[in-house]
């Protein structure tokens, strides 16, 4: 199934996974993704997972999303200027060895747009990206779902042939699990469709009352004795 928005259709047949609405607001320079939750990979979250994601990144040029994407509008000209190690005269460089560049790319799987954000000190003792993106509103029509991971405070999906998806998130529905909380309740909400529908609803979106008891406890527990759930493992937490 495909995720659905009342007001709108949002998915190109042909595709399936594009699935974006942009929200602007001219007069207060606002340009951001109106549905899809934003996700911040810092350098110290990276983990395998993570890493298993940036390498199927493709560099791309930057288009109107990448721009929404930073954090802040006055550093949109630096999606367009060389890193340091391309560029020693770069705009974005200083001292000739540091950098503050930022760079895009798009999800090679799910054509999400990524931008990195380059943090080089002069000496290079520091040298990291951090990465932003949106996560999907769904997985694509083909996929099926295999198994949820939560993985260093982020959420995924690895499908039956093997990919890794960012779990579908809808902006405002914010997912965490550890404590009593809106963050456990919208992600319990989210596997609870899941495990209901026998993996073929994995849009964004599940309304906190689909958050069955069984899912809500596991996601609010702070003593997790595992971070990987099968659709099997989470059918059998229902208890509703
Ligand atoms: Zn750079």
């Amino acid at each position: 199934m495909s995720y659905q928005h009342k007001d709108l259709n949002l998915t190109d047949p042909t595709r399936g996974s594009l699935h974006f609405v942009m929200y602007t607001e001219l007069r207060m320079g606002l340009a951001f993704g109106a549905l899809n939750a934003h996700v911040t990979f810092h350098p110290q979250q990276q983990t395998p997972l993570t890493r298993e994601w940036v390498d199927r990144l493709e560099r791309c040029e930057p288009n109107a999303l990448h721009c929404s994407l930073v954090s802040a509008q006055q550093e949109i000209p630096a999606l367009f200027h060389p890193c340091v190690e391309e560029d020693k005269e770069s705009p974005s460089a200083f001292a000739g060895s540091g950098c503050e560049c930022r760079r895009s790319f798009y999800d090679l799987e799910f054509g999400m747009p990524v931008v990195g954000e380059h943090y080089r000190t002069v000496s290079g003792n520091i040298d990291q990206w951090f990465y932003r993106t949106y996560a999907p509103l769904d997985l694509r029509p083909d996929d099926v779902f295999d198994r949820f991971i939560v993985d260093n405070g982020h959420f995924w999906v690895r499908t039956e042939k093997g990919l890794l998806s960012i779990l579908p998130q809808q902006t405002a529905l914010g997912y965490g699990v550890g404590y009593e909380g809106g963050g456990p309740h919208a992600l319990a909400a989210y596997l609870s469709e899941v495990a209901a529908t026998g993996g073929k609803n994995t849009a964004a979106g599940a309304p906190y009352e689909k958050a069955d008891p069984g899912i809500l406890a596991w996601t609010e527990s702070p003593h997790r004795t595992t971070n990987e759930l099968t659709l099997q493992d989470l059918k059998a937490l229902r208890r509703g």
